[in-house]
């Protein structure tokens, strides 16, 4: 985001991209580890723009954007969560693809939505959920895991000639390993993103030995990206990971 640096994007948005952030207001999926709680008490300007009512920061709508770099679209919201209302998100993507040159990443954990925006997405478009686990632990109010996967898989069937499709698996959460595995199989992204709980949230999270076995299967299907938080779980088989099979991400 645009106010903090963030240790935990992605380093493939931060090493060529940025964030892009017009939609304000607090996200109304309400996760429980979400990230921005604590940079919210901790920093004025943050709390002053992510509270309250879904209201576009005009400012920072009409940013120039540029070319060349990947573009993160709201990163600090859920720009298709149903509460959004359809100008706001019209408003984002018409500014959008007046710089078709970049590629943009559009992350929710109500990607049904996205289907409603299919012919306006700009020609270099990323679509992504979160699928942290397969079980419905009851962290968040977005619609739940097995919502998201049956949604992805749609999207993917819809649009897998005209889009990349990534799915992030952070934090993770302990789950079910046939079924999850299972899931992401069905949808068959170009690539994953896996990462851990970075703020102390105090997760069901799964063992080291269970996150490997998911991390190796998982790589003979796609792409895997390893963000650096999940160090903490994989401690010193994160670096044979990105020796052998997975990069960092
Ligand atoms: S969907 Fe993302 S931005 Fe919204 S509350 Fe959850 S973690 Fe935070």
């Amino acid at each position: 985001m645009e106010e903090v640096k963030m240790s935990n994007m992605y380093r493939w948005i931060t090493e060529n991209g940025f964030t892009y952030n017009p939609l304000a207001g607090e996200c109304p999926h309400s996760c429980s580890y979400c990230y921005m709680h604590q940079l919210r008490k901790r920093f004025k300007n943050i709390a002053k723009k992510y509270t309250g009512k879904l209201r576009i920061d005009e400012k920072e709508l009409k940013k120039n954007l540029g070319s060349g770099k990947t573009v993160f679209v709201c990163s600090t919201n859920d720009l298709f969560a149903s509460e959004v209302p359809q100008k706001f998100i019209m408003n984002i993507l018409e500014h959008i693809n007046k710089y078709p040159d970049n590629t943009y990443l559009f992350q929710s954990k109500n990607p049904i939505r996205m289907y409603e925006y299919f012919d306006m997405f700009p020609p270099n478009t990323i679509l992504g959920t979160t699928i942290e686990t397969n079980r419905d632990y009851k962290l968040t109010k977005a619609p739940p895991p097995f919502e998201r996967y049956k949604a992805m898989k749609f999207l993917k069937k819809k649009g897998g000639n005209r889009f990349i499709f990534m799915i992030s698996i952070e934090p993770v959460l302990d789950f079910d390993y046939s079924e999850l595995i299972g899931w992401i199989k069905d949808i068959k992204p170009e690539f994953i993103s896996i990462g851990a709980d970075s703020k102390g949230n105090n997760l069901p999270e799964p063992n080291r030995a269970k996150v490997l076995s998911m991390i190796s299967e998982l790589s003979l299907i796609t792409e895997i990206r390893l963000k650096k938080n999940i160090k903490r779980i994989l401690g010193d088989e994160y670096e044979s990971c990105i020796a052998s099979y997975c990069r960092e991400g």
